[in-house]
């Protein structure tokens, strides 16, 4: 079992890079988020738990988050390799994966610093779109569906989120810098942390954890 990280602030690409890289890596995407928004849709009871945090742009309870993943994780084989985005968001989560995979005899063996300024972040988040049938992401400027709110690879429709508002977005970015942002010491200590340049071209990022990834 393997699992790397891509960190960062909403906004600084992790699901779209994370894309890129599935594809050509072997890695399992898995999305706190997506996995979020699936349950809130399906009314679940983990989704009526997450739906007023996620619309207020606050954090999910750890335990509901440490449940979730836990369960996604049980289901994968022992040879799995993860590629977590937007998980962990807190030092609580961080120490769980990290027990989980000590149980399983191994370890995080990267961590993605997707780094971007404030107004890159508001920008991207406010002009991205989702695919409501695969998840998939667009942006109204920089990455636009061939045609205007169809998705290139389902045909689903696309939509803003609830929390890609203004004021919401704002709020997001502070929750990340008051409660995520810590995890950029706890993983730079364990000297696994790869800082990249958030505002490249998303071909760049991805060819340059590639090659980080066929080094290992
Ligand atoms: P972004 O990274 O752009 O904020 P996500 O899809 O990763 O978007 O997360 C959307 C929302 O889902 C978050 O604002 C939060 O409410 C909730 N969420 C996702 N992952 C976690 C997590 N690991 N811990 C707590 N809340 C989470
Ligand atoms: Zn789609």
């Amino acid at each position: 079992m393997d699992a790397i990280i891509l960190l960062g602030a909403p906004g600084a690409g992790k699901g779209t890079i994370a894309d890129l890289v599935k594809e050509k890596s072997g890695y399992l995407h898995v999305s706190t988020g997506d996995m979020l928004r699936a349950a809130v849709k399906a009314q679940t009871a983990v989704g009526l738990k997450a739906k007023s945090f996620m619309e207020a742009g606050e954090l999910v309870p750890d335990e509901v988050i440490i449940g979730i993943v836990r369960e996604r994780m049980a289901q994968g084989g022992q040879d799995e390799k993860y590629m977590f985005d937007g998980f962990p968001r807190t030092l609580e989560q961080a120490r769980l994966l990290d027990a989980v995979m000590e149980e399983a005899g191994s370890r995080v063996s990267r961590v993605f610093l997707l780094e971007a300024s404030k107004e890159l972040l508001v920008s991207r988040i406010s002009g991205r779109r989702i695919c409501r049938n695969c998840g998939a992401v667009y942006h109204v400027q920089n990455i636009p569906p061939k045609v205007e709110g169809v998705c290139d690879s389902c045909g689903g429709e696309l939509y803003q989120r609830k929390d890609d508002s203004e004021e919401t977005v704002l709020n997001r970015l502070e929750v990340y810098k008051k409660q995520t942002a810590a995890l950029i010491d706890y993983y730079d200590a364990k000297s696994i942390l790869l800082r990249l340049d958030a505002s490249q071209p998303k071909e760049v990022t991805q060819a340059r954890i590639l090659e980080v990834l066929s080094r290992s």
